[in-house]
């Protein structure tokens, strides 16, 4: 009967600001170097609101640097990160403070990320992992944020798990708890960093066709995968990367006519 009541609650909205002419993310000229070697040189990208962009490109060309740059978690070398037009990080180029990187911590909670590896807290049931965040930061009441966490877990299918902690699932049922504790702090943009390459290949599809749905829904979402298929079918862009460079930023549609050896060479060996 609970689960009923769940399933015909009303499912909150995710909305793109359709309205705002603002990119919802906008990155520019990003550099990061580990240990003196360019990971990035001047990256720049720009997402709009409702937008779903793949990022690709071969292993080491820098495509999870920068998705941890765009969430804060590596440090700027140099560049800007803004979030509807408002910085959210950016090193200081003039002043006493020159060289020091300010970020805003209230945009933090606006980025919704997905890992590799999933990173549920392994002793908190999934529920209280959809919570923590939420609670810390004090976004609604308990009662509130539980129905909110079990619609979303009844959105990715896992409802009936809710009670379990995370070493009792599969890995791509984990995933699907991290992507609805990600949704539970309604952020404006979706991070997903290769969100199914630690999953056995049967398990692929339920993840793929969760991130696909919230596409569909217009969660603004940026997304680095190997996953062609999916990276053509869902995505308006697609980045390649290569060297720490952006190669190419284009739709499916012009990335498939478009006559780039190192697209194409690229495309034919993970295809
Ligand atoms: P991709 O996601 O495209 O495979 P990465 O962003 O993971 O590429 O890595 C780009 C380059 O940066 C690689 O050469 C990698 O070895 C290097 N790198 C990434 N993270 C670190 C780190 N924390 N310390 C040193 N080198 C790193």
């Amino acid at each position: 009967a609970f689960a009923e009541q769940v399933r015909q609650a009303p499912i909150p909205k995710f909305t793109p600001i359709a309205e705002s002419e603002l990119p919802a993310l906008q990155a520019t000229k990003l550099h990061k170097a580990f240990n003196n070697v360019e990971v990035l040189g001047s990256v720049d990208l720009s997402i709009q609101p409702g937008e779903v962009v793949s990022i690709i490109g071969p292993s080491g060309s820098g495509k999870t640097t920068l998705i941890r740059l765009l969430n804060g978690l590596e440090q700027l070398d140099n560049g800007e990160i803004c979030l509807n037009g408002k910085s959210f990080l950016k090193l200081l180029k003039y002043g006493a403070d020159k060289g020091r990187l300010v970020r805003n911590q209230e945009h933090q909670t606006k980025i919704g990320m997905v890992f590799q590896g999933f990173n549920l807290f392994p002793h908190l049931t999934v529920l209280d992992n959809l919570l923590l965040a939420p609670r810390y930061h004090k976004m609604g009441t308990k009662a509130e944020l539980s129905m909110q966490a079990y619609q979303l877990l009844n959105k990715v299918g896992m409802l009936e798990h809710a009670w379990k902690y995370p070493h009792q699932l599969s890995g791509g049922q984990q995933q699907r708890v991290a992507i609805a504790r990600a949704l539970m702090m309604k952020p404006e943009i979706m991070l997903f960093d290769e969100p199914t390459s630690a999953l056995d290949p049967e398990k692929v599809h339920e993840v793929l066709t969760v991130i696909e749905g919230l596409a569909r829904e217009g969660v603004t979402m940026v997304v680095v995968t190997h996953e062609m298929n999916f990276a053509f079918k869902v995505s308006d862009r697609i980045v390649f990367m290569e060297k720490g460079r952006v190669v190419c930023d284009d739709s499916p549609d012009q990335l498939k006519v478009r006559d780039n050896p190192r697209v194409d060479a690229f495309l034919k060996n993970v295809s």
